[in-house]
């Protein structure tokens, strides 16, 4: 049996019934709001592990249904966009959303996203925020001695680079926006920006995959920005 409790934001029925079918299936304990106000309600009350939330609500716009639970709560938040509305996914990420999904989706997606939101869960609950090294796979990152390694080879980072790199494995398993990485490691989030930081993640990502089996670390979000994965 599966501990986790979701709570399904969705006021289309047909997708709501998609999404809750699939969770009972799955084993999944889970709550339903068909709109916002009442999504910010059971939050407050029953306190989920995840949340899924439909952009696209009645009342409350999702973006700021986010911004409210922000407010008081660091629940992973996995949005359900329509196609074709990058800005949406931005705004949600930004406004403090952990990774998203767009519709129409499979349900193997949806179980997808579910395992990695449950994954850093997992991570964040046993790891102490003060460690001093991070591992995943091959990677390891001595804060301390601001080195970097791959299979136990030290790798060579540009101070960026590094940067970046520290920035994602804080954040494994979300996916960060081209803004929010530019203002974290730059300091401003200038559109005229997002192509040095291709550049620059371009050529962390060549560092960090060379000699990994083509294992892949760094998941590319095109138009929208990056993500760390936890890589087994
Ligand atoms: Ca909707």
């Amino acid at each position: 049996m599966n501990s986790f409790q979701i709570l399904v934001v969705e006021d289309d029925k047909p997708v709501r019934n998609l999404i809750t079918t699939t969770l009972k299936a799955n084993n999944y304990r889970y709550i339903t709001s068909i709109n916002g106000e009442s999504a910010i309600m059971e939050t407050a009350s029953h306190n989920p592990d995840i949340i899924l939330l439909d952009l696209g609500l009645p009342d409350v716009d999702g973006v700021e249904v986010i911004k409210r639970i922000r407010s008081w709560s660091n629940i992973p938040i996995i949005v359900i966009s329509a196609r074709n509305e990058d800005s949406d996914k931005i705004d949600a990420l930004d406004a403090g959303a952990d990774d998203y999904l767009t519709k129409p989706f499979s349900v193997d997606e949806l179980l997808a996203r579910l395992r990695v939101t449950q994954r850093r869960l997992a991570l964040m609950q046993n790891s102490n925020i003060q460690e001093s090294c991070y591992e995943n796979g091959q990677l390891r990152i001595d804060y301390a001695k601001r080195c970097v390694y791959l299979a136990q080879e030290e790798l060579r980072l540009t101070p960026i680079e590094y940067k970046l790199l520290c920035l994602l494995a804080k954040n494994t398993g979300k996916v960060l926006t081209h803004k929010y990485i530019l203002t974290n490691v730059w300091g401003n989030s200038l559109d005229s920006n997002v192509g040095s930081l291709r550049v620059f993640m371009a050529t962390l990502r060549k560092k960090l995959e060379k000699n990994s089996n083509s294992l892949q670390y760094i998941q590319t979000h095109i138009g929208i920005g990056y993500r760390m994965m936890r890589v087994e």
